[in-house]
Formats: structure tokens, C-alpha cells, sequence
């Protein structure tokens, strides 16, 4: 199936965009066998599914007509998880509808809802909202469904994630009986089949993306970090890749926030999207990233959905993500529109199993190795910087290029360097607003857990004893002690032994081949907890003293 048998109008809005060959789910979607039909879509973000939909559409619309008909009660309703998916929606279609003389009309949440019913009553042939607006438009005569031919959910599981199953139902209700029913969905899982059960008839199963195939323009790769160093290795990260836009994705606002408030601190020009955003801080904060003037996005699962920014070259993991969806669909801001990019998981080297487990589940293989340490950000800073002299020698260079080149030339002080001093300082100068890479631990030398001996294992071996200055005082219970420990001297459970909790301070045993690396990582993250401090005990083996009091 190709483009050619499509509407004059619609061709030519391809045309325009430059777009030749539809996509696997465009061309799914196309296929005479769909024609008319209910679909239940299997396809993923950046798969193309808003044109294959918004093509999918054009029989209903138009029919064999050359062009649509004066606006008037809508013909098509759209519903998507999220203002920014739903406005993305409708600028997709915009463009697409646009030699045909469609007017699309949005309702979205956070957007004012009377001069959306003012849009509403001067007619539209596409509306696009989300679902709970889309309602109370439906509820209050605002928006008249009785034309309707056709009604598409976009991301039909995000919105049953999202709680939307209610809306979703109403809305769907309130549709004339006889109306093609389109559902798009990354996932099928029961709650989505019990759905398109329940609102579709004889619906064609399409799916566009092929289970288990790995999706080919993105990169997975799989970092392992200490716990207490996640921050860090995204600072790595970003620093070693140095993509035009990278997505920083973390499980909570309260991350965000702080990751954001660090990358900003550490020189990264960056933006911050969570829920508690206005419509128009959302927007603002996009812009920014639109036309440069930030390159790194920190966000939660939920804000960033939908989003759509083709220069988007990394994705970065700092939590984990939940569920192998939320995998697939964070990866899934990269790697659009035919280009490439890199999905970077740091994985806690605690929580190996899982970030395996998620990987697998998602079907995607990655690449496992240690966050980028100093020296390769440093050699690759290096790769760059040559690369970048190299192409821009051979361009003829601007007089007062030349002008500064010949002051430079001449300072008695740099021109006692020779050339190489010269040299060496113009790369400092280069180097000095790039933020400074950190310094992380070297987790890869951990054995793995199941050869790992506790130090009961070894025959009640005595372990290594430490001290902190917790005790009964501040509360200390194994409950938060043991986290505590494992995450401030990145060792697991299972290499932390005895606890004493005294009065005033905590004592505790660390496997003998870990207690090195727990001291160290112990006395690093010293600042980060500063009113607690944690050191090895004197003797260092055998039963612990009895603290003086
Ligand atoms: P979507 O999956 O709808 O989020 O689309 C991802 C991106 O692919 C959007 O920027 C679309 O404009 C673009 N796109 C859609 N169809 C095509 C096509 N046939 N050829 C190239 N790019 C396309």
C-alpha cells in the first residue's frame, strides 16, 4: 500500500511534509481488509500512528469528495491521555487536513473551557481532547455528538492507567451506536480488551509493532552504579553522549525537582516537567527545549507522555522505570521519525535482577557496563574537540577570527609556550564551561550475590565491624538501619551481618571482602548525611567494645 490511492487533499499534505512511504502502521491501516472497519491497533509512539489514524479517517470524512464540507457538528472525536499528546494530535492532523479545509478543535484539560465552547459552536470536523474535558463538553451540550462517525482512542492503555476508564466509557456511550470505532494501544492487556470487547464491533487486530522485535534506531544500554550515585552517573551520561536534547526520566516529582535543581547547578542548561506545571510552564518549558535554549529535560513518566521532539537523542533512565511498558514507552521519546538514539538504564548494582528482569520483559537487549567513568568522557571530549577544529579549518576563516588569532600570536607571555602551550590553553578555555564529569565508584568488581560469602556463610567468620553515631537516641531500628547502610556503603543486604544498637551509637559487621569498598563508599558520601557518620571500629575484628558512654 502506498500514498497513491489516498485522497488528492491528503497527498498532498504528505507531499509537503516530505513524507513518501507510510509507515508499517500506516500501511497496516490502509490495507483494503481495514477499510471501514473497527481496528484494535497495536503500535507504539513514533511509530507514525497519528497520520496512519488520521489517514485511516479520511473515508469516513470525506468520502469520495474533494474537499470537506463547511464545518458544522464534528464528525470525528479523537481522545488522548494528555494535553501535550492531544495537541500534538491536533497539530498532526492540522497539517494533514489542512488542503482539504478541516478544522480541528481541541479540549484538553488546564485550557480555558469557554473559549473552547466558543471554538466548539463555530463548527469543526475533528475534535481532539482528553477524555474527562471531552465529557463534561459532552455532558454540557457543548459539543454535539450526533454526526459523529468515528471516534479514536489514542493510547487507549495510558488511559486506563491513568484512571480514565470512566471517561473513556461515557464518552464512547454518549457516540452514535453505528460509529467506527478506532483503538490505539502501545499494550493490549485485559483491561484494553475488555474495552474494545465492549465498544467494538468485529474490530481488525493490527499489529504494527512485531512482538519481540527490538525497536532498530534505539540503542539500549544498561550502566550499573553505586545507589547513593545515580545523580552522578546522569551527570556522566549526559556529558559522555552530549545528544541536542536528552530526556532524564525519574519515579517521582520530588526527584525531578532535585535532579533538576543539579544538573542546573553542575552548567546543564535544563527544564523540569511534573504534573504540577500550568498549561502554559508546560509549553514555555518545551519551547525552550524546541529552539535550544535547553537541552536536558527532567521528568516523571506521566508529564512527559506524548511528547514529540525529533532532535530527542537520549533517553536517560535515573529510576527505574516500573513495568516494561514504561520502558518501552520512555525509550520511545528517542529514535523518532527514522533517527537514532541511545535508552541509557542505571541500574542500582543492587538491583541488577530487576533491570534485567525489565528488559527482558520488554524484549529489548541492551549493552551492560559501567556508567562512563573521567577519563572516556575526557577522551571523547578530546574526539570532539578535533573533529570540530578539523571542520572548521577548513572553512576560510573570518578576519576577525584571524584578528584575535594574530593578538594571540603575539602575546609575549603565550607565545613563550610554543605552539603546543598555545594549544594546551585554547583547549582549556574550550573545556572550562563544560560541566566536570564525576568521579564514581567501580561497582563492577562486586561478586555476583549467589557466590557472594556473608559472613555467616563462612563458618561465622568474623566481619569487619563498623560504628555510627545513631543510637537508641535517634531512633535507630533495623527497619531503616539496613537501608540506611546498604545504600551509604552501596553494599547489599546480605554483606551487612550483626547489628548492635546501643545507646548512642549503632554497631555493625561488614563481610570481610566488602569492608573496603563499604569504608570508602562509606566516607564519600559523608556530605550527603552529614549529621550521621560512619567509620570503621578499633580492633577492627573480633567482638565489638562496649562503647564508652
Ligand atoms: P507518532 O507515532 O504519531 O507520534 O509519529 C511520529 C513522527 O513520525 C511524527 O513526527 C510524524 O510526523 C512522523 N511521521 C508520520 N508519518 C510519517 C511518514 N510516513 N514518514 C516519515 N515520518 C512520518
Amino acid at each position: 500500500m502506498s500514498f497513491a490511492d489516498l485522497p488528492a487533499p491528503l497527498r498532498t499534505a504528505l507531499e509537503g511534509r516530505g513524507y513518501a512511504e507510510p509507515t508499517p502502521v500506516q500501511a497496516a491501516v490502509l490495507q483494503p481488509e481495514a477499510a471501514g472497519r473497527d481496528l484494535l491497533v497495536s503500535a507504539q509512539t513514533g511509530s507514525g500512528k497519528t497520520v496512519a489514524y488520521g489517514l485511516a479517517l479520511a473515508a469516513d470524512l470525506l468520502g469520495d469528495a474533494p474537499r470537506l464540507p463547511p464545518a458544522g457538528a464534528p464528525l470525528a472525536l479523537i481522545v488522548a491521555p494528555t494535553r501535550e499528546l492531544a495537541l500534538q494530535v491536533k497539530a498532526e492532523l492540522t497539517w494533514l487536513y489542512a488542503p482539504a479545509g478541516g478544522r480541528i478543535v481541541s479540549c484538553v484539560g488546564g485550557m480555558d473551557p469557554v473559549a473552547e465552547r466558543r471554538m466548539l459552536a463555530q463548527g469543526a470536523h475533528l475534535v481532539v481532547g482528553t477524555p474527562g474535558r471531552l465529557r463534561d463538553h459532552l455532558e454540557r451540550g457543548n459539543l454535539a455528538p450526533g454526526s459523529l462517525r468515528a471516534v479514536v482512542l489514542d493510547e487507549a492503555d495510558e488511559m486506563l492507567d491513568l484512571g480514565f476508564k470512566e471517561e473513556l466509557e461515557a464518552i464512547l456511550e454518549e457516540t452514535p451506536a453505528e460509529r467506527r470505532t478506532m483503538m490505539f494501544s502501545a499494550t493490549v492487556p485485559r483491561g484494553i480488551a475488555a474495552l474494545a470487547k465492549g465498544y467494538q464491533r468485529d474490530a481488525l487486530r493490527i499489529e504494527a509493532t512485531s512482538q519481540g522485535e527490538q525497536h532498530g534506531d534505539i540503542e539500549y544500554r544498561a550502566a550499573l552504579v553505586a545507589p547513593h550515585e545515580l545523580e552522578r552517573a546522569v551527570v556522566n551520561v549526559l556529558r559522555l553522549e552530549d545528544p541536542r536534547i536528552a530526556m532524564v526520566f525519574c519515579a517521582t516529582r520530588a526527584t525531578v525537582a532535585r535532579l533538576h535543581g543539579n544538573l542546573a547547578e553542575r552548567g546543564f542548561s535544563t527544564v523540569a516537567l511534573s504534573g504540577e506545571l500550568s498549561q502554559s510552564e508546560r509549553n514555555r518549558a518545551l519551547q525552550n527545549l524546541r529552539d535550544g535554549r535547553a537541552r536536558v529535560c527532567v521528568a516523571t513518566d506521566v508529564a512527559a507522555r506524548g511528547i514529540d521532539l525529533p532532535d530527542l537523542g537520549l533517553v536517560i533512565h535515573a529510576e527505574l522505570p516500573r513495568d516494561p511498558e514504561t520502558l518501552l514507552h520512555r525509550s520511545g521519546r528517542t529514535g523518532r521519525a527514522g533517527r537514532k538514539g541511545v535508552s541509557v538504564l542505571l541500574v542500582p548494582h543492587t538491583r541488577r535482577g530487576l533491570g534485567q528482569r525489565l528488559l527482558t520483559a520488554a524484549r529489548v537487549k541492551a549493552t551492560w557496563g559501567p556508567a562512563p567513568s573521567v577519563e572516556a568522557i575526557h577522551a571523547k571530549d578530546a574526539e570532539r574537540l578535533v573533529e570540530q577544529a578539523r571542520t572548521l579549518a577548513a572553512e576560510e576563516p573570518a578576519e576577525e577570527d584571524l584578528a584575535v588569532a594574530r593578538t594571540l600570536l603575539a602575546d609575549p607571555a603565550l607565545a613563550a609556550q610554543g605552539a603546543e602551550g598555545l594549544a594546551a590553553a585554547l583547549v582549556r578555555v574550550l573545556r572550562a564551561p563544560l560541566p566536570a564529569p564525576e568521579e564514581l565508584s567501580d561497582v563492577s568488581e562486586r561478586p555476583q550475590r549467589r557466590e557472594a560469602p556473608t559472613p555467616r556463610a563462612e563458618g561465622d567468620q568474623e566481619g569487619i565491624w563498623f560504628r555510627m553515631d545513631v543510637g537508641r537516641n535517634g531512633n535507630a531500628d533495623p527497619r531503616w538501619l539496613l537501608p540506611f547502610l546498604c545504600r551509604r556503603g552501596h553494599v547489599t543486604r546480605q554483606e551487612i551481618g550483626r547489628i548492635r544498637i546501643l545507646g548512642r551509637e549503632t554497631q555493625f559487621e561488614v563481610a570481610p571482602y566488602a569492608a573496603a569498598r563499604f569504608a570508602a563508599a562509606a566516607r564519600r558520601a559523608e556530605g550527603e548525611d552529614a549529621h550521621i557518620r560512619v567509620e570503621p571500629m578499633q580492633p577492627v575484628k573480633g567482638p565489638p567494645r562496649r562503647p564508652r558512654q
